[in-house]
């Protein structure tokens, strides 16, 4: 059908320091030697913007801080970039869902360090459409993360919960997901528990109870693991974080996997193994996400 229409443009804005300046997304931004690009030293994050508000946004910035911390860049500034996203935000078209990325990187390298300025930029742009995927639920796989549950502690150089940009493992565990049948993936630690997706955080439902494995696990604190917890705590729902050993995920009433933009999936399969659940609670669950509540 021609609608006639055209799609939107993304919105780019470059951050630096304090201050903020709109750029063509379609031109060249990037210079091959950032840090950022040649070695994945950098961090980011992913927001939703349902009907103009981010019902996450101080979490999201809360996260960004900490994730830079990790990496020892310099402190994001949190009003400049709360004030860059909305500019993003109002700038681009109206569209049902805006999905926009932060970005800050450890900048241009000079002998080996990086020479100036961390780069950074609020990228917007229409988020995809997951209205039947949510409907549909996914096939997952479990996969070996090759840590210890305890690794984060021990070896806080592995950034195990910052949210940095070097995501080609997490490509890597989608791609070999893909290549045994499924859509998706959990991460589980060496010594057997349960993690987390490459992209999400892992829902698990025992009757009436709502478990979700703990941050201290070396898993990213989800913004919206954290709102559904919240959502069945007020559905008379038992909720809490666990170490939960992977071995007991068959036999749970229902599994998620959950993120900002795509919201939450139910586990249809494990390990090709059919799951149960719950659609009506899975939609009333995306309806509650999906609302631009503040
Ligand atoms: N875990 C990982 C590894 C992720 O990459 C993401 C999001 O991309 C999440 C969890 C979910 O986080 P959030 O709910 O804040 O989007």
């Amino acid at each position: 059908v021609h609608t006639g229409m055209t799609m939107p443009s993304p919105v780019l804005f470059l951050v630096e320091r304090d201050s903020f300046v709109r750029a063509d997304p379609a031109a060249a931004q990037v210079r091959v030697n950032d840090l950022g690009l040649s070695r994945g030293d950098g961090v980011f994050e992913s927001l939703s913007v349902v009907a103009g508000v981010m019902p996450t946004l101080s979490r999201h910035l809360e996260r960004f801080a900490s994730s830079a911390f990790a990496l020892g860049l310099p402190a994001p500034d949190a009003p400049c970039w709360a004030a860059a996203i909305r500019a993003a935000i109002e700038a681009h078209d109206p569209v049902p869902g805006l999905a926009v990325t932060l970005l800050l990187s450890r900048g241009v390298e000079r002998d080996g360090h990086a020479a100036g300025a961390p780069t950074g930029w609020v990228y917007a742009r229409a988020a995809r459409d997951f209205a039947a995927v949510r409907e549909s639920g996914i096939r997952a796989v479990t996969l070996d993360r090759g840590f210890r549950h305890d690794a984060s502690a021990a070896a806080p150089w592995l950034l195990l919960g910052a949210k940095h940009l070097s995501y080609a493992v997490n490509a890597a565990a989608l791609r070999e997901a893909v290549r045994r049948g499924a859509d998706d993936a959990i991460f589980v630690s060496s010594d057997g528990f349960a993690l987390e997706g490459p992209t999400s955080s892992l829902i698990v439902r025992f009757g009436d109870r709502i478990l979700t494995p703990s941050v201290e696990l070396g898993i990213l604190a989800g913004t919206t693991q954290e709102r559904v917890l919240r959502f069945f705590a007020e559905h008379r729902f038992e909720t809490g974080t666990a170490a939960i050993p992977a071995g007991e995920l068959p036999s749970a009433d229902a599994l998620w996997l959950v993120s900002s933009v795509r919201q939450a999936v139910a586990i249809t399969a494990l390990d090709g193994r059919p799951m149960p659940g719950d659609a009506e609670l899975t939609r009333e669950l995306n309806a509650h996400l999906g609302r631009p509540a503040p």
